[in-house]
Formats: structure tokens, C-alpha cells, sequence
């Protein structure tokens, strides 16, 4: 054992995965090598290397994302903000005034510095930021709708993903779905003829990973906003991925902001932190202050609660969007307004350090839920394999893992996504697995 975890391929993991884990590995191989009955030196030290390399990939790891999706779920969502990163080592170091009142000396409020500063950017009269946005929408259906109804129309009985689905949710939470209108045409008139004294809520939802086409016709927020008014019943707006700039600005096609959704007067809107925002993983809920007021006295919001590491990356971030130069700022606008020409200038990099690799146009997708759809065009290094499947294990094999796509018998990595001081990697790492 002692010349095991001294040998030099053995020990480079021990700064990764520390002492007791490389030990409990070793014992398992050894057992196995001593079963098997090839219990050579290196044989084993083989066995272990391929083990803990297992180990160290099955942790939380940086990974380059050469998918061109750029709010990719299973990677994380969005990159964070220098200033993000710096707020974060800056406040979670050591102790904060996150619940304390320095002009008092007394208990303080933990939300109401975040929700200056969402007020200030999305014009709402009032904020509260959550877990996410599921636990957002869970917070506003049990605050207003349980034991009562909430009026959907069919065409927003949505599943988000990983199993939230709308219909589903609203059980959960104790209220009664009344759908209305049809999957394909749903009108005002709909919402008005199901209203009741049991009608706690209108609800609509961003058609966040589907899109219906051709004989259609929807309800205007603006109009349910103005229904709602009337009825004197709140509606709640699930924009899902909470744009507070033109997206039209970086070259995909015009998201609803969150700014639009509350001068339209809808009272609640819902959108999460880690997608088009551009922060840490968060639920947003803006809108009318004598609603958030409601939310914020209800004991489930002590389930939901963030902690001081998410409002510090919050808090930064949105200072960004005060600041102006979101491209420069934000990794997520870096991505989405980089020019062919840029990528272009990036790509010729790979031409000559990678022979086989050819650059191809694709299109970049801006991804996350509600966007899915909203595509920008795009460039790709594609390298021509015997084996694309066998090369694309190598790429997530290589440390740090790097995610591509498969296309058309090719390994396609986009540059969209993959950050320009990351090229050197990429490019080292397909030369060397050529
Ligand atoms: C992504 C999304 C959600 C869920 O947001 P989380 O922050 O992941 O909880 C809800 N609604 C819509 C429309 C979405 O796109």
C-alpha cells in the first residue's frame, strides 16, 4: 500500500480526491486484482488510475461546453460574472449584515437589499427572490390559491422539465385547475366566463419548450392583467427565463422582458436568476407591493429562503445591468453578441494547430427553458473521426471534460460557448487525442 500511494501516478490525485478515498479505492483494487489473480504492480496501478479517475469525474467539475446552447440545464446554466465570483469570496469569507440593521443594531431584513436593487432595474413596486423559479410559483399558489381556483388556459398546462409540470404543481399545492380555452385558441372571454368568487388567481405560463403553430390566438397579458384588475383577482406571469434587456439587441429573436410584464400590470411575474438574468441559481417574483407583502408573511417563505451567498451573486449581478455594458460584464451577453467575425478569428486558431478539424456554420441556441427556440448563427470546429462516439468520450475524459456534439459523423464543438481564453485547452486537447 505505502509504495502505491507513493508512486507518482497515484499521488498527482491526492490534492483532488485526499488520502482516505485514494486508500478505500486501492483496497477495492487490490481485492480485485488478488481475486482475479493478476496482482502485477502495474497492472494495478492501472486498475487504480482508471478508478480514481471515475472518482474525480463523478464530483462537481468545471466542464468547457462546446454545445452552442448557452443556458444548458444539465451544465449548469448560466456562467457567472467576475463581479458575481468577487461578491461571493467578498461575502461568504466571513460574516455579513445579511440579517442585521447596523444604523439599529437590531435584526435587519435579508431581502430588502436585493429587492432595492430588482425594484430598481425591473420598475416593479416590489421583489422577492426565492430558491427558484418552481419554488417561486409554489410560494405564490400557496399564498393565494389553496383551497381555491386558479384559472389556466390550455395552452399553458405546461411541463417545464425535470418534472414540473403545471397541472401537477397546482394539486400539489392544494388549489383546483380550472383550464380554459383550447390548446390552440384561447381568448379573454375564456378567463371571463370562468371567473367565481373561488377564483384566486389567473395564471399564465411562458410556452417555455413548445411553440404551436399556424391556427392560433392568444390572450394578451395586458388584457388578463386589466381582468384581473377588474375581477380583483391577482395574476401570476411565469416568464420562466426573465430577460431585463432587448434580446433582439445580440441577434435572436425579441424575448418578453420582465420590464414589458410588469407595465403591462400583471401583478406577480416569475423568473429565475440562472437563465437569461445571467446570476446564481434564484426565483424572482415582482410586481405589486400589497401582493409580495402577502408572500413575504407566509411561513413557507423560511423553506424557500436564500442564503448570503446567493443574494451577494445576485446582488452583483444586477448592479451590471445598472452599470450598462452587459456585453463586457455578463458571460451570457459575451456569448449571445460575439460576432461571426470574432468566432471567425478564433476558429483559424484551430485550423492550424488541429489539421483534420474544418469550420462549419451552426446555429447556437440561447437555450434555457423558455427560449429554447431563439437561435443565433454560428461557428463550429468540426474534426472528421473514425470513431466520433469514441472520440467525444476522450473529449469528456480530458481534464477539464470538454462537451461537444456529435453531427453528421463528426465531432462539432461551438465556439459560441466555449469561452476565447479557453481555446488553448480545447486546441491542446484535440491535438493530442488525434
Ligand atoms: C425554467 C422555467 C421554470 C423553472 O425555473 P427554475 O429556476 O429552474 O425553477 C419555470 N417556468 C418556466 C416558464 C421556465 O422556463
Amino acid at each position: 500500500m505505502h509504495r502505491v500511494l507513493a508512486d507518482e501516478r497515484i499521488a498527482s490525485f491526492e490534492g483532488a480526491l485526499g488520502r482516505t478515498v485514494i486508500k478505500r479505492a486501492a483496497e477495492e483494487v487490490f481485492g480485485r486484482a488478488r481475486a482475479s489473480g493478476d496482482a502485477s504492480y502495474d497492472a494495478v496501478i492501472a486498475g487504480l488510475v482508471r478508478r480514481l479517475e471515475d472518482v474525480h469525474r463523478a464530483s462537481l467539475l468545471p466542464v468547457i461546453n462546446g454545445t452552442g446552447i448557452i443556458l444548458h440545464t444539465n451544465l449548469g446554466r448560466a456562467p457567472m460574472a467576475a463581479a458575481a465570483l468577487d461578491a461571493i469570496v467578498a461575502l461568504g469569507r466571513g460574516y455579513t449584515n445579511l440579517e442585521y440593521d447596523l444604523g439599529t443594531g437590531s435584526r435587519g431584513s435579508r431581502y430588502a437589499r436585493v429587492a432595492d436593487a430588482l425594484n430598481d432595474v425591473t420598475g416593479a413596486e416590489d421583489s422577492l427572490v426565492v430558491n427558484n423559479c418552481a419554488a417561486a410559483i409554489l410560494l405564490v399558489l400557496d399564498t393565494f390559491a389553496k383551497g381555491r381556483e386558479v384559472i389556466v388556459a390550455r395552452n399553458s398546462a405546461v411541463e417545464i422539465g425535470g418534472g414540473f409540470r403545471i397541472p401537477d404543481v397546482l394539486a400539489r399545492s392544494g388549489a383546483t385547475l380550472v383550464e380554459v380555452g383550447t390548446t390552440n385558441r384561447v381568448y379573454i372571454e375564456d378567463f371571463e366566463r370562468a371567473l367565481s368568487p373561488r377564483t384566486a388567481l389567473l395564471l399564465r405560463t411562458h410556452p417555455s419548450n413548445y411553440r404551436i403553430e399556424g391556427f392560433t390566438h392568444d390572450v394578451q397579458p395586458r388584457a388578463l392583467a386589466e381582468l384581473g384588475r377588474r375581477a380583483g383577482v391577482p395574476v401570476l406571469e411565469d416568464l420562466g427565463s426573465g430577460a431585463l434587456v432587448a434580446l433582439e439587441e445580440f441577434g435572436a429573436a425579441h424575448e418578453r422582458t420582465v420590464q414589458e410584464a410588469v407595465a403591462d400590470g400583471v401583478g406577480l411575474v416569475a423568473f429565475s436568476g440562472d437563465k437569461l438574468l445571467g446570476g446564481p441559481q434564484a426565483g424572482m417574483v415582482v410586481g405589486a407591493a400589497p401582493l409580495i407583502a402577502r408572500m413575504r408573511n407566509n411561513p413557507l417563505l423560511r423553506a424557500l429562503r436564500v442564503g448570503k451567498v446567493t443574494i451577494a451573486a445576485l446582488g452583483a449581478t444586477l448592479q451590471c445591468y445598472r452599470d450598462g455594458s452587459l456585453r463586457e460584464r455578463l458571460p451570457v451577453y459575451r456569448m449571445l453578441g460575439a460576432t461571426l467575425d470574432e468566432l471567425r478569428a478564433r476558429a483559424n486558431a484551430y485550423l492550424e494547430a488541429v489539421p483534420r478539424a474544418k469550420i462549419v456554420e451552426t446555429t447556437a441556441f440561447a437555450g434555457g427553458g423558455s427560449i429554447a427556440q431563439a437561435a443565433i448563427a454560428s461557428l463550429a470546429v468540426a474534426v472528421a473521426v473514425a470513431n466520433p462516439d469514441r472520440f467525444a468520450a476522450r473529449l469528456r475524459e480530458h481534464a477539464p471534460p470538454i462537451v461537444g456534439r456529435i453531427d453528421d459523423g463528426r465531432v462539432v464543438l461551438d465556439l459560441r460557448t466555449i469561452a476565447s481564453d479557453e481555446d488553448g485547452t480545447v486546441i491542446r486537447a484535440l491535438s493530442a487525442s488525434e
